[in-house]
């Protein structure tokens, strides 16, 4: 078998019988893939490159019966070792991993959520606890709805369902109601309020769709105000929900399926 080469973020580790280690990466090229990496326990072939958040060069073959992949080689690029170094880093790490885990499906190009994910761990590195602190849920949104479009099933803000009005010309301060199931929305004027629907604000959701349009957008440490902290709380769970529905096998509040979701201060949160 041919080997390969390819840049490689490790999601997850998983011991195989004594000496033995299975890796989940989301690579550049190959998508997500898992590789047994032989002899890899207490050795130090591998120089600390199979830790989770680590990004390396690996070089690896294919199993002739193609279900999964030999490591034969990991070199550290870089470790981002500071994300598992505070609480608030790590359960961001934690959760975004989870995602992964469940939305990517293995061996699918996935060369755009590389990219944002590379990102993403660069961003959470370098930001001081204090700062993600504030601006932790609008770097979750700006994650989950660059995941929901590369998906194709991102919500769609055009206009209001009932009157057609335009999301662009209301007012900033005003609200629209989002329903997930139908994925539909209607502004103040139509909405009616015996129906449960998700409130979310007009200028937060215009911050999020103008993000999408800026590259590496990720990095928010000048780009973001900073007043909507809790609003975009509001509009983190949206975005979790909507992702959640997308997914096979969810419950109806989707929060037993990431279990990271519970450690991220965001509550029940009943729909
Ligand atoms: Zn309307």
């Amino acid at each position: 078998m041919e080997q390969k080469k390819d840049l490689a973020i490790v999601l997850k580790t998983i011991r195989y019988q004594d000496r033995h280690q299975i890796i989940t990466a989301l690579t550049q090229k190959n998508g997500k893939i898992s590789a047994l990496a032989k002899n890899s326990v207490a050795s130090r072939r591998f120089g600390g490159s199979l830790n989770v958040f680590c990004l390396s060069e690996w070089l690896f073959t294919e199993k002739a019966s193609g279900d999964f992949f030999y490591l034969n080689e990991a070199n550290l690029v870089q470790d981002f070792s500071l994300v598992s170094k505070t609480y608030e880093k790590y359960v961001s790490g934690c959760f975004l991993i989870e995602l992964l885990l469940k939305f990517i499906p293995e061996k699918l190009n996935a060369y755009e959520i590389f990219l944002l994910h590379s990102e993403a761990l660069a961003f959470l590195n370098k930001l001081s606890d204090s700062m993600l602190e504030r601006q932790k849920f609008i770097f979750l949104s700006i994650y989950l709805m660059r995941l929901l479009k590369w998906h194709g099933s991102a919500p769609v803000f055009q206009d209001c369902f009932s009157c057609k009005k335009k999301l662009e010309v209301l007012q900033e301060s005003s609200f629209i109601y989002y329903d997930i199931f139908k994925t539909r929305w209607c502004c103040t004027s139509c909405f009616q309020s015996h129906e449960i629907w998700l409130s979310l604000r007009v200028d937060v959701v215009k911050e999020l769709l103008t993000s999408l349009t800026i590259q590496q957008s990720i990095d928010l440490t000048e780009t973001t105000p900073k007043k909507h902290a809790d609003e975009y709380r509001t509009m983190f769970m949206f975005l979790y929900k909507f992702l959640a529905h997308t997914l096979p096998h969810t419950t109806t509040h989707g929060e037993e399926m990431f279990k990271s979701l519970r450690f991220l201060d965001v509550k029940s949160f009943a729909l």
